[in-house]
This record gives structure tokens, C-alpha cells and sequence, in this order.
């Protein structure tokens, strides 16, 4: 199928956020030599270009100039198959979520925890996207990308992704990887992660006293049903600042002052805290200001009413960073990327 350039596009159905800013172009790319193609027009044309999936996890901050590459390839393939170890191979364009069903359906364990994460297969390596305990780093078995300087496809091993806490090597060279399709390896035999936040409890809830991983994948689900507000009706990009990390010393002496503080010790010696705790702590929990707010049940979570620009986000995130920094001493780093980068 040939290429389809869309000229100046709303991007308000392309970003969770429902920011309504333009792109120059618009192309939506359903196979790797459609991919290839939109790069060589965008650089015969010296556009800039913006490679997007579900747009779960972007601040669109103002309009986007150049190429907006929404990659949407399709494909799962079982490439190999030892009877208990199986490496599931998606292209980047899949829906994350249903690719996790698709793969528990198989009888395939790992991915459990990662359910009902928006966003795609291709962005998941991004940020090594986690939850309730587990990364996708944990199963990860390799993946294909295209260096956009060169033009040529590399292969990553976990040790080449540089994954860290929703971090990787892709994350820190903006724009120089296209990542085509992941690799993971999953079990026939589930080993279940049911210590983080409330799970346990929710089985418990279900009556489920001996869980699968689809068990679990339900009811991680349905928590986070509950706590999360649904894109399609309250604009969001979930998370909007990463949990700090900070010395020993700086949670002890923080510790002292809330008794209360939500903090978690890590394998390095320093220690997490939960950004939502401070922020809510500092009173932001539900605040509004014109269309952009603080979400009433989860302070982590910036939202958009309707009409919120990009730059009213931005100004709220900004506000509550300053006051973060001022009553603990805490720098919160935003998670979403931000574009046009400035
Ligand atoms: P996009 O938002 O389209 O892009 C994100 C970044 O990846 C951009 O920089 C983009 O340029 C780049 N990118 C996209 N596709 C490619 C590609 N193929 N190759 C190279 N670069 C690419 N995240 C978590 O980690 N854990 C969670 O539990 C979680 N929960 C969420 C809940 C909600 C309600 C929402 C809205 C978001 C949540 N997120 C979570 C954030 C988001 O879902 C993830 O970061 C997701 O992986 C983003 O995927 P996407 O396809 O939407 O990426
Ligand atoms: P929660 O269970 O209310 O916990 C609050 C914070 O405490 C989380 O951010 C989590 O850190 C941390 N935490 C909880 N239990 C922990 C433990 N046993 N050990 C270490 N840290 C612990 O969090 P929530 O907001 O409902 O989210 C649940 C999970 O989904 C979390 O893992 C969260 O990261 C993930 N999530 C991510 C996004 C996103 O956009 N990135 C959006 C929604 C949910 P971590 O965040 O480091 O896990």
C-alpha cells in the first residue's frame, strides 16, 4: 500500500493528554518498508520527525512541526520453544495490553503485571515500562531497531537497552532508534509477583486462593480500574512524575519531620519515595486550574478536563516541582516526553 501524507493534522486523538495541537504531517506506518519510506520523505523534505505509538506517555506542548510517524505494524510470532522457556516475538505497532492477553492465552506467564498499561510493544523499551514490581527489563529477550542516522537495522541485547528505572538507551539518544519489533521470554510455568501494593489482597477479594497469571493479570486489572482514570474519558498520560530517588540520609531526616513518609528502600542504598505521598501531602490533590488538574484519587496523575493546553500542563507540573522542592527538598523529574523538545 502506498504511503499516506496527512497535512496539517489535529494530534488530539493521537495523545492520551487530548491536547489539541497540529502536526505539519501525519503519516501512519503499517509496515517496516512504510517506515523506511516516511524517513526517506521526511529527510529528501529536511523535516523533523516525531515517531509515535499510542501517545500514552507524550506533553504536547505546543504545535509539532515536520513528520508525525505513528508507527502501527502488527504481528505476533512464537520464535522459540524449549517446553518451559518461550520467546514471543510483537511487532512495535501492537496495543502493549492486548499483546499481554494474547500471550497469557497461550498459557504463557511473566507478563501479568504489566496489564492495562496503555500504548504500544514498540515504546514499551523506552522507559522499560513497570508495574507492581515488574519491568519489562525482567523478560526481556532482545529486540530490532533502525538507527535513524544510518539507516540500518541493530539488534539490542538486554545489556545494549541500558534499562533502568523508566530508563533506557533509547530514552537517553532521543530520536536515533526506531524500535521495530521486542522480544520476551515468558514461562509455562508461572512464577506469580503478588507482594506489591494491594494484589494479594484483591485475589483474596475474588475468592482466588490459588491464582494463574491471567488471574492476576484480572486483577491487577480491575485495580487499576478503579484507581487510574480512563484516557478515553479524562485525559492523562498516567504517572507524571517519576518516584524520586534520594540518600539515606535525606529519607531519614525527611522522616523525622512526616513520620508518615511513603519510602522504599533500594538495592543501591538509596531510597524511593512515592512522588504521589509528597505531592498530596503538600496539598495538590485534586486542584484545578482552568482544565488542567491534579487527579481527586491519584496525585501522580495530571489531567485534562478538556481544553488544557499543553503549556497549562507544563505550568501546573511546574508549580508543583517548585513547591515539591520547597517544603521537602526534592526534585521531581517529569515522566512523560515532552515535544517540540525544548
Ligand atoms: P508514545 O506516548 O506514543 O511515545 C512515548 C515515547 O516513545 C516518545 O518519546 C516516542 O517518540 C517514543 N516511541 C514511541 N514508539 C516508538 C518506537 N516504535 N520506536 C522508538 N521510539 C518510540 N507506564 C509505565 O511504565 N507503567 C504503567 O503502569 C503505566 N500506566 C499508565 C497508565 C495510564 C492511564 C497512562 C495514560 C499511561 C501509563 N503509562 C505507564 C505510560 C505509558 O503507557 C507507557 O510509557 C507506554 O509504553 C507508552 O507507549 P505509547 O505507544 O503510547 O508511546
Ligand atoms: P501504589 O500501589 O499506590 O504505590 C505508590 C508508589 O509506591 C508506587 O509508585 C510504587 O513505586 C511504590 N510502591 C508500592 N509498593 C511498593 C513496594 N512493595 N516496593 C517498592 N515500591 C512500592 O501505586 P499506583 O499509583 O497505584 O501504581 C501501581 C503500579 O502501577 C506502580 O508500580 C506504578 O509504577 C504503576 N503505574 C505507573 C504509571 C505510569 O504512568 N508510569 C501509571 C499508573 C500506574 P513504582 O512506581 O516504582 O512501582
Amino acid at each position: 500500500m502506498s504511503l499516506q501524507l496527512q497535512p496539517d493534522v489535529s494530534l488530539k486523538p493521537f495523545n492520551t493528554f487530548g491536547i489539541d495541537v497540529r502536526a505539519d504531517w501525519l503519516v501512519q506506518a503499517s509496515s517496516q518498508a512504510q517506515i523506511v519510506e516516511a524517513l526517506a520523505v521526511a529527510q529528501a523534505r529536511q523535516w523533523p520527525v516525531l515517531v509515535i505509538g499510542g501517545g500514552s506517555n507524550l506533553l504536547l506542548a505546543g504545535d509539532i512541526p515536520g513528520l508525525v510517524l505513528r508507527v502501527a505494524t502488527r504481528g505476533i510470532r512464537l520464535l522459540d520453544d524449549d517446553g518451559e522457556r518461550v520467546v514471543v516475538e510483537a511487532e512495535a505497532g501492537e496495543p502493549w495490553h492486548g499483546f499481554v492477553l494474547h500471550t497469557l492465552g497461550l498459557g504463557l506467564a511473566g507478563l501479568e503485571n504489566l496489564s492495562l498499561i496503555p500504548g504500544t510493544v514498540g515504546a514499551a523499551p523506552m522507559q522499560n515500562i513497570g508495574a507492581y514490581g515488574v519491568e519489562i527489563q525482567d523478560l526481556f529477550a532482545g529486540l530490532t531497531a533502525l538507527d535513524r542516522h544510518s539507516g540500518e537495522t541493530r539488534q539490542f541485547s538486554l545489556q545494549d537497552c541500558r534499562f533502568g528505572y523508566r530508563d533506557s538507551v533509547f530514552k537517553q539518544e532521543p530520536g536515533r532508534w526506531l524500535i521495530l519489533r521486542v522480544r520476551f521470554a515468558l514461562q509455562r510455568t508461572a512464577h506469580l509477583r503478588l507482594d506489591y501494593g494491594p494484589v494479594r489482597q484483591r485475589l483474596a477479594e475474588l475468592g482466588i486462593a490459588e491464582p494463574t497469571a491471567s488471574d492476576v493479570s484480572a486483577a491487577i486489572c480491575s485495580i487499576r480500574r478503579e484507581k487510574l482514570p480512563d484516557p478515553a474519558e479524562l485525559g492523562n498520560a498516567g504517572s507524571f512524575f517519576k518516584n524520586p530517588l534520594v540518600d539515606a540520609a535525606q529519607a531519614e531526616a525527611l522522616r523525622l519531620d512526616y513520620p508518615g513518609l511513603v519510602a522504599y528502600p533500594q538495592a543501591d542504598g538509596r531510597v524511593k519515595l512515592a512522588a504521589g505521598w509528597l505531592i498530596e501531602q503538600a496539598g495538590w490533590k485534586g486542584h484545578r486550574k482552568g482544565d488542567a488538574g491534579v487527579h481527586r484519587l491519584q496525585s501522580l496523575v495530571l489531567v485534562n478536563y478538556g481544553q488544557a493546553s499543553g503549556a497549562q500542563i507544563q505550568q501546573l507540573a511546574q508549580a508543583i516541582q517548585a513547591d515539591i522542592l520547597r517544603r521537602f527538598g526534592v526534585q521531581l523529574e517529569m515522566e512523560p516526553n515532552l515535544y517540540p523538545q525544548q
